[in-house]
């Protein structure tokens, strides 16, 4: 495998990586204690062409390959990590149904704006019922003349707070359900019937929010159902491909994260004085660096690979896309525990990035798929005839 990476995507690290230390580093720690990113961040990110790394380019976006991709989700993995939940629907989630089976008018509708950022897109397809078994969803949608009429409620939703379109997942035939009954719809904001409920109140990722979707008798043009007439029906198997995706490029936010924290473990082992010599003098915190390092190079490569599959093969990496979340979101827990161990007490605090980061890291063991999915996924591969 060719690992050579070609200069436009090392030149986009390198813009992202001084971004990252100019200004995202600096208010990192007032965006936690406020919750919020302030707008000027958003514009800025905007104007880097963040909110398009993975949008085609004749769609207004990057149009980067899936290396290129999940190098920059590295990099600004390496901030607080709201910044990246910020760009990660637009990139995945939001905007990946439309890019594999949209109508070419729905892309050139939706796409460019999504891609510049002017709006925000999510993705709805978690329910009260339907987590892990997004197969049970009970949100319904009822073909009444030119529209759907769509009922139910979708919980957890990212950046829902911002979003201009979301695509929404709903049962058009009770019976099959995810065999020919989900059908993927592209629901505007302002689209009568349709609210965004109440936050969540979350362990990490201040920043970034997460909320509910509300269908009360919402009425959704026939012409939103993603890829037209033809695909009603398929919306499960567009909801699958989409998560095949964005399971790498939250393997991407694990290793750029962990990566970090052994930078500044690293840093602090050097600096931090006990029994009279740095910390880093210590045999048991070089251990502990030195398996840090270890896990995040071996987590890396499988990210590139996998990466680069992807790129050959176009979307069928099912496997490798599992393998590569499940084994780079644990590493990167892993790494977070050691981070603190070896910041002591200081790890502990609020003060300390680490305690951010082993927050904000737990969720990549739970969502697009936990831990105990990505297991059944892989399993089910392995054994498939
Ligand atoms: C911050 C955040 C952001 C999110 N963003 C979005 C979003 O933008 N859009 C969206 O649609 N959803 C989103 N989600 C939802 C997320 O994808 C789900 O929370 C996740 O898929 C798990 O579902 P669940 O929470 O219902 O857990 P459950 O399915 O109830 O699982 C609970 C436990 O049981 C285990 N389990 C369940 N089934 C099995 C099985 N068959 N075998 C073994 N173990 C199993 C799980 O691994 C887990 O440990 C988000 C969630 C969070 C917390």
């Amino acid at each position: 495998m060719d690992f050579s990476v070609p200069q436009e995507i090392t030149m986009m690290v390198e813009t992202i990586r001084n971004f990252v230390k100019k200004d995202l580093d600096p208010i990192s720690q007032q965006v936690e204690e406020e919750d919020h990113i302030p707008e000027e961040i958003v514009e800025k990110m905007r104007g880097l062409g963040l909110f398009g790394l993975s949008i085609p380019e004749e769609y207004g976006g990057l149009g980067l390959s899936m290396l290129g991709e999940v190098m920059v989700q590295e990099e600004i993995a390496k901030t607080n990590g709201c910044f990246r939940s910020r760009i990660s629907t637009n990139n995945g989630l939001g905007s990946q149904g439309l890019i594999l089976s949209g109508t070419e008018e729905q892309k050139k509708r939706y796409l460019p704006k999504i891609a510049s950022g002017e709006w925000t897109a999510c993705f709805g397809l978690t329910e009260p019922e339907a987590g892990s078994d997004a197969a049970n969803i009970q949100t319904t949608a009822v073909l009444k003349g030119d529209h759907w009429i769509l009922n139910g409620t979708k919980i957890f939703i990212t950046n829902a707070d911002c979003a201009q379109v979301a695509t929404v997942f709903a049962l058009t035939d009770r019976q099959k359900r995810a065999k020919g009954g989900i059908t993927a719809f592209l629901v505007e904001k302002g689209t009568p019937g349709f609210s965004v409920g109440k936050p969540e109140k979350k362990m990490g990722l201040r920043g970034n929010h997460t909320n509910e979707l509300i269908f009360d008798d919402c009425t959704v043009p026939k012409a939103n159902v993603i890829g037209g007439d033809a695909m009603i029906g398929q919306g499960f198997r567009i909801a699958m491909q989409v998560l095949d995706k964005g399971r790498m490029t939250i393997a991407a936010s694990a290793v750029g994260a962990a990566q970090k924290l052994l930078d500044i473990s690293i840093e602090h082992a050097k600096t931090r004085v006990q029994f009279g010599a740095p910390l880093a003098k210590l045999q048991a915190i070089q251990f502990m660096l030195a398996d840090m390092a270890t896990q995040i190079y071996a987590a890396r490569q499988m990210l590139y690979h996998a990466a680069c599959l992807r790129d050959q093969r176009g979307t069928s990496v099912i496997m490798e896309a599992s393998m590569t979340k499940l084994f780079c979101t644990e590493m990167a827990g892993r790494v977070a525990d050691m981070a603190v161990q070896i910041f002591g007490g200081m790890g502990y605090t609020k003060d300390c990035p680490a305690e951010r980061f082993y927050r904000d890291l737990r969720l990549t063991r739970i969502y697009e798929g936990t831990s105990e999915i990505q297991r059944v996924v892989i399993a089910r591969e392995l054994l498939k005839d």
